[in-house]
């Protein structure tokens, strides 16, 4: 998978890839990552790529054109463009999964008050939000989409069995985990899952998973009742 970032900051987003899994990857050749900056197709003499938004508002908005020229000049190997926005949808698991079936992938990130609504009308595949706050801009966002899909490419994960039991599968959230040692500060972990009994570990944490998600996320414990119900 090749993900393409169109930003103005690229030192925000390659470093990300010089350390752990991503950095494996990407040795690997599982994934490849490179930006492009709308500066380098800028026209104004000190390579702005912003202006004052038509009708009046506060601040500066990056420009469509250079934007636009970014993309072209990745030609067809943009791929699936996605820009990142307060206003897109909520990014979730299974939009990660979805999305790493892509071969090609390239994000949009937005500085200053934004971009020229026209770039979503005319280049962009999905506009995605990583949540209900405004950032400085979508590297970040952008990034986290890059990780979460990323997880999902085979040989990424060195172990990918633990994408199984992982939080959002199934609707839930992952069940309580703990590692040695078995008392820390006067706290036991869960006897049960000291006794070796798999039937009986994987049964329980089945139910914490359910208790857990009822607890943090009633949001997606109700949609979760609501299947059962129907069933
Ligand atoms: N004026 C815009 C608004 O109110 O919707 C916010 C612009 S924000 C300061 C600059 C850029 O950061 C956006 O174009 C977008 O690319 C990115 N950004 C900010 N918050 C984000 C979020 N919650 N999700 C995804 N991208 C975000």
């Amino acid at each position: 998978m090749n993900f393409h970032f169109v930003t103005i900051f690229p030192n925000l987003v390659l470093p990300y890839f010089e350390d752990s899994i991503l950095a494996r990857a990407r040795n690997s050749n599982l994934i490849s990552v490179d930006c492009v900056s709308p500066r380098d197709f800028s026209e104004h003499k000190h390579k702005k790529v912003d202006d004052y938004m038509i009708g009046g508002g506060a601040g500066l908005l990056m420009k469509a054109g250079p934007i636009m020229d970014a993309l072209s000049s990745l030609g067809e190997k943009k791929g699936h463009v996605i820009a990142l926005s307060p206003a897109g949808k909520p990014f979730s698991n299974n939009d990660a999964k979805r999305l790493s079936k892509h071969e090609n992938i390239t994000f949009i990130c937005g500085r200053y008050e934004g971009f020229d609504e026209r770039v979503s009308e005319l280049a962009v595949n999905e506009i995605f939000s990583i949540g209900d706050f405004v950032l400085t801009g979508g590297e970040l966002g952008a990034l986290c989409l890059c990780d979460a899909i990323s997880r999902h490419i085979a040989g990424v994960l060195g172990n990918e069995n633990s994408l199984d039991i992982e939080s959002f599968e199934g609707g839930l959230l992952e069940a309580p985990s703990f590692t040695k040692p078995n008392i820390y500060k006067n706290s036991s972990v869960i006897s049960a899952f000291l006794k070796g009994n798999h039937a009986k570990i994987t049964a329980l944490k089945n139910q914490m998973a359910l208790c857990k998600t009822r607890y943090f996320r009633p949001d997606l414990y109700a949609k979760i009742a609501k299947i059962k119900e129907k069933k």
